[in-house]
């Protein structure tokens, strides 16, 4: 067994899937979720998936006695990837504190117990929504970070912003930040995936519930963006690629290979479809036609983001292997066959 690893919202999308690549690679994973976003069955999966149950602690990050208590149990953990977070867009322009308060409180309080208890590695999931509007393509990691339209975005923009702070006021603990593209797709087990609550807002699991049913149709927010066929262009990334970076983070802080206590990787394919394309894809996947609509425009909606993969191929020495198919194909096994299962 390798060294002992807290990941923080461990039952989530990203979380649960990088958990399983942890267990893959022998390491020791203690989760830590308040399951607010997600079901403790996901524990079930992993442990059906990986041969191993993993640790588990329901936790509210936003405590810090809480957190305190539970970082002070597992002080020989060697790093923490910190998932647990809120991140509904719509949600959070309803609910701007709510948002603020757990997303931020929880990163404070992660930083203070990391440093109470000399845990000295983070992993941060950050997001490609720091970018806000960019006005180069492919996006590196060094173009500006903008006022995000949502709150949601802001608090990753902040969250980095604390995180820089953090890093140059003192050299104890590194710290590598990891902005997501469009993460979609699912494990190839098709028993862990994304379950989104109530409507989606996200395209890929919109996209496979009108197929499945569950919704009527979608809805194309606009197509007269200055695109190829006038609909947003994004760049999805599958979640196990995701996954596999964490991994490669992690062995990059543990290795004591990064070169400056705050490093920034984007985590995309480089690759950008736009929804037309992603709805034709989807078509192709599953050999049925989808039902949609254009409609208008979805306020803060940017027309068109990828990323450069340079420094994440060759400093993280990390890309992603996983094809739009793959993506798709994955994405839709889940939504038929086990997502209802989920409580
Ligand atoms: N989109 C859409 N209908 C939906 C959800 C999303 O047309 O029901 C579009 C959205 O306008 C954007 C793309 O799909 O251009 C990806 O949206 P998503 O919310 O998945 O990601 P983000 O906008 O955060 O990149």
């Amino acid at each position: 067994m390798k060294d002992k690893i807290i990941v923080t919202g461990g039952c989530g999308y990203i979380g649960s899937h990088t958990v399983i690549t942890l267990i893959h690679h022998n390491y020791e994973v203690v989760i830590i979720d308040d399951l607010s976003n997600s079901s403790p069955q996901i524990l079930d999966r992993i442990e059906s998936i990986s041969g191993v149950r993993p640790h588990f602690e329901q936790v509210d990050l936003k405590s810090f006695e809480a957190t305190q208590a539970v970082f002070k149990t597992h002080k020989d953990a060697k790093a923490v990837i910190h998932f647990a977070a809120h991140k509904a867009v719509a949600e959070s322009i309803q609910n701007p504190l709510m948002y603020y308060q757990n997303n931020l409180f929880s990163l404070l309080n992660v930083l203070k117990a990391q440093q109470e208890n000399s845990i000295n590695h983070l992993i941060f999931s950050s997001s490609a929504t720091v970018y806000g509007n960019p006005s180069k393509m492919p996006i590196t990691e060094d173009a500006p970070t903008q006022r995000s339209s949502s709150p949601y975005g802001n608090t990753k923009k902040i969250a980095e912003e604390i995180l820089e702070d953090f890093t140059n006021s003192q050299s104890e603990i590194s710290v590598i930040s990891l902005r997501y593209f469009n993460p979609i797709g699912a494990h190839a087990s098709g028993q862990i995936g994304e379950f989104p609550s109530g409507i989606p807002n996200n395209l890929m699991p919109y996209i496979t519930q009108t197929a499945a049913g569950i919704r009527e149709k979608l809805m194309v927010f606009g197509n007269d963006y200055p695109t190829k066929d006038g609909t947003p262009i994004r760049d999805y990334i599958h979640v196990v690629d995701l996954a596999e970076a964490h991994l490669k983070a992690l062995e990059r802080l543990l290795d004591a290979s990064a070169t400056s206590s705050l490093e920034v990787f984007n985590l995309g394919t480089g690759n950008g479809f736009s929804v037309l394309e992603m709805i034709k894809a989807f078509e192709a996947v599953s050999g049925r036609p989808l039902n949609y609509e254009i409609t208008d425009r979805r306020p803060g909606d940017v027309p068109e983001m990828f990323a450069s993969t340079t420094l994440a191929k060759n400093v993280l020495k990390w890309e992603a292997s996983r094809n739009l198919k793959d993506m798709i194909q994955s994405s839709w096994t889940w939504e038929q066959n086990l997502r209802s299962e989920l409580k």
